[in-house]
C-alpha cells in the first residue's frame, strides 16, 4: 500500500468565489510545490475548467495525479462532491447541471467572474448562469445520475452549519451509496466522527476546499491506496452505486 497525499476539493477561477489566481497552471504547479500526489478540482456545478487542468497535468508529467470532480449544490442546498474517472464523464454531468440550474445570471461585479480557461491560462469564455445557485436535483437523484455516468459521490464539509448534507437533512440517507464523508479543514475528524452515532458507518477524508492558491493543502491529508490509478481511488472513495 502507498501513502498518498491528497487534496480532493480545490476550486478554480471558474467558481465565482474562486480567486482569479486559481488558474489551471497555478493550481497544478502549487500542488507540485506542495508535493501532493493527487488533486481534484471541484468547481461549483461545473466541469468546464477540467479539460485545461487535465491537459496541464498531462503536459507537465511531474507524477501528480488528477481526479475530475464537481461540487454540486443539490436542491436541499447541500454541497456534494461528484468524482469521475474521466473529464468527459464530468462534462456529461456538467451539461445536466447547467440545464438544471435556475435562470439566474451571474453578476461578475458582485459574485466574481466565472472564467473558463485553456491550458495556457488564457480566458476562453465565461459561464453565464450563476454557478453558486442550487440545482433542482435532490441528493438521491444526484446519486443516481452520477452513478449512471460512472462516478461516485462524497458529501462535502459535513461538519459545516450551512451547505452540508447534515445541515440540510440532519443525517446521511442510509439507502444512498455513500461510503466517504468529507470534513472541512478546520475540524478534527475524530471529534466529528463522535458527533453522530451513524457516522461510524462511514469513512472520512479531509480536503482544503481551497479558493486561493495558498489554501491548497500541504502534504497533510493521506490515503492508503494500492496504486495511483483513478479507478483505485474511486473504489476507495465510493460504495458500489447500486442502491441509488
Ligand atoms: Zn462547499
Ligand atoms: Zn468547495
Amino acid at each position: 500500500m502507498e501513502k498518498i497525499a491528497v487534496d480532493l476539493h480545490i476550486h478554480s477561477c471558474l467558481s465565482p468565489c474562486g480567486d482569479e489566481e486559481m488558474t489551471p497552471n497555478n493550481i497544478v504547479n502549487m500542488a507540485i510545490i506542495k508535493e501532493l500526489d493527487y488533486i481534484a478540482v471541484t468547481d461549483h456545478n461545473s466541469a468546464k475548467n477540467l479539460p485545461a487542468v487535465f491537459e496541464v497535468v498531462e503536459s507537465l508529467d511531474e507524477g501528480i495525479c488528477f481526479l475530475p470532480g464537481i461540487e454540486v449544490t443539490t436542491k436541499e442546498e447541500a454541497h456534494v462532491l461528484a468524482y469521475f474517472k474521466t473529464v468527459e464523464q464530468a462534462l456529461e454531468l456538467d451539461a445536466i447541471l447547467y440545464k438544471r440550474l435556475p435562470n439566474i445570471l451571474n453578476k461578475p461585479e458582485l459574485f466574481g467572474p466565472q472564467l473558463i480557461l485553456n491550458s495556457e491560462d488564457q480566458v476562453v469564455g465565461q459561464v453565464d448562469k450563476l454557478l453558486i445557485s442550487a440545482t433542482d436535483i435532490g441528493i438521491s437523484e444526484l446519486c443516481g445520475l452520477v452513478n449512471e455516468i460512472g462516478g461516485i459521490i462524497v458529501p462535502a464539509h459535513i461538519d459545516r452549519k450551512s451547505y452540508s448534507i447534515i445541515a440540510s437533512l440532519g443525517f446521511v440517507p442510509p439507502d444512498l451509496a455513500i461510503k466517504t464523508l468529507e470534513v472541512s479543514k478546520q475540524s478534527d475528524i475524530e471529534k466529528v466522527k463522535k458527533s453522530y452515532r451513524f457516522f461510524r458507518d462511514y469513512q472520512f477524508i479531509h480536503s482544503s476546499d481551497a479558493h486561493q492558491l495558498m489554501d491548497i493543502a500541504e502534504r497533510e491529508y493521506f490515503l492508503e491506496l494500492a496504486d495511483l490509478q483513478r479507478e483505485t481511488l474511486l473504489i476507495w472513495l465510493g460504495k458500489e452505486q447500486t442502491s441509488c
